[in-house]
């Protein structure tokens, strides 16, 4: 079910206080897997509040209003609930015998203003307020449940626990969310996006949506209903997007790239050494962070100077004057070097420019020649990362994984990382 917020104050539209109720109250239904579509915000103006009511109100099923209750002739929420429902104001005597009970214990006269919290509109009801004079209001029409609660923040959040959370309940009663996510390496999720975009119907059940953490993009499916029904949302949901976006999948759920390769290395029995210069090591540290690493993995060079490729992986020294070490050829030697010298079945080499600086118009930061040698030959791929440089050496390892991983399924990097 989809809900709207509608805050009021002026004080909010000034920007004199930041709207944490909206933030709050948001957070609150989503964790009853009830989904926030709008932020309203309207000052205190009564015909601007009961305009912005009405226009709620024909949207969605759910709203909830925070602001405007107190006793003060700016405070308009009231009245204007009342235009937009087409009604007047009634006194509530349970309400009202609550605010004089109120101010009998904090021994108080009740102020003439403070009468009017009691009011409500003709067909709503009044919510309790535990710690503050303002009750809240619900009205229930046709289309829409109608929540209002007081701006301070301290009597909004008791009243939302205590009276409407348990009606909000009530709707969402046997009722679960279910997420899915499934993971991606190698394209751009506005690519992505592309090739899932008539699935991606905002506010749809299930809906599903994309999210991007460390270069992975991770297409997520939300999924409410009953356990079954949800389930199955989740299932047919899941079909189509495999369907869709095919090999550039590499794992399911929690399991990361480094994961999916380790399944991959061992179902296969195979073992890997790898070369690398700008990513210094980050690769082999993601391989051997999996437990158990040791049944694949069997060495790594941190080949940074020139010397060291030569010495270390007998790349030809030629080849770094020309073309260079960034270049698809020592990629290419490093790889080979690395397999002959480990004796593994596969070797991934990595050499770039992780920058800041060290960029030319002809290697660019962020061009990095990614190697992998196997019992078919060698092959190299050229790739130009963004980012800073921590994310460049990331990507880097991430894609040398993927090539491999792309490698051990039979696959071709370029086909499916097109
Ligand atoms: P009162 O009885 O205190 O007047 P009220 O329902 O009229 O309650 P408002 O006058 O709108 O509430 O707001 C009271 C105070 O609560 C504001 O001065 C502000 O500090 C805070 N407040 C109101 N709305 C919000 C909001 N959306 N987010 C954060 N704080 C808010
Ligand atoms: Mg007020």
């Amino acid at each position: 079910m989809p809900a709207i917020i509608l805050s009021i104050g002026d004080e909010l539209v000034s920007g004199l206080t930041v709207n944490t109720n909206a933030t709050w109250l948001s957070g609150q239904l989503s964790a009853i897997g009830i989904s926030t579509v709008r932020h309203v915000t309207v000052g205190d103006d009564q015909n601007a509040i009961a305009a912005a009511i009405r226009e709620t109100c024909g949207q969605c099923p759910l709203v909830l209003i925070s602001g405007g209750l107190g006793p003060t002739l700016d405070d308009v929420t009231r009245e204007a609930l009342a235009d937009a429902l087409g009604t007047y104001l009634v006194e509530d005597a349970a309400a009202l015998a609550q605010l004089e009970a109120f101010f009998q214990r904090i021994h108080r006269p009740m102020a003439p203003s403070n009468r009017r919290q009691a009011q409500r509109p003709q067909t709503g009801r009044c919510m309790p307020n535990s710690c503050g004079t303002a009750p809240g209001i619900f009205v229930s029409t046709s289309s829409t449940d109608i929540f209002v609660v007081p701006g301070v923040p301290s009597e909004m959040q008791a009243m939302f626990t205590e009276s409407i959370l348990p009606r909000l309940g009530q709707h969402s009663k046997d009722m679960v969310t279910r997420t899915y996510r499934l993971n991606t390496f190698g394209i751009g999720e506005s690519v992505l996006g592309q090739r899932i975009a008539d699935l991606m119907v905002r506010g749809a059940n299930p809906s599903i949506g994309t999210t991007v953490h460390e270069g992975v993009v991770s297409v997520r499916i939300y999924a409410r209903g009953s356990a079954a029904q949800a389930n199955a949302m989740v299932e047919e949901a899941r079909g189509k997007i495999i369907h869709r976006l095919g090999q550039v999948i590499f794992s399911e759920q929690e399991q990361t790239l480094e994961d999916a390769l380790a399944v991959l290395l061992n179902k296969y029995g195979s073992t890997i050494a790898v070369a690398e210069s700008c990513t210094g090591g980050l690769l082999a540290q993601m391989l051997t962070s999996i437990p158990g690493s040791s049944s694949y993995f069997q060495r790594g060079w941190v080949t940074y100077s020139n010397r060291s490729k030569i010495e270390d992986l007998g790349v030809p020294p030629e080849l770094l004057q020309t073309p260079g070490a960034v270049s698809e050829p020592v990629a290419m030697a490093m790889a080979q070097g690395a397999l002959r010298r480990a004796g593994s079945q596969w070797a991934l080499s990595i050499t770039g420019i992780a920058g800041p600086e060290g960029g030319t118009d002809e290697k660019p930061v962020g061009l990095v020649y990614i190697g992998l040698a196997g019992p078919e030959g060698t092959i190299v791929r050229r790739n130009v990362f963004t980012g800073d440089r921590g994310g460049i050496r990331r990507r880097s390892a991430q894609m040398a994984m993927t090539i491999l991983r792309l490698h051990l399924q039979g696959l071709d990097p370029d086909t499916v990382l097109a």
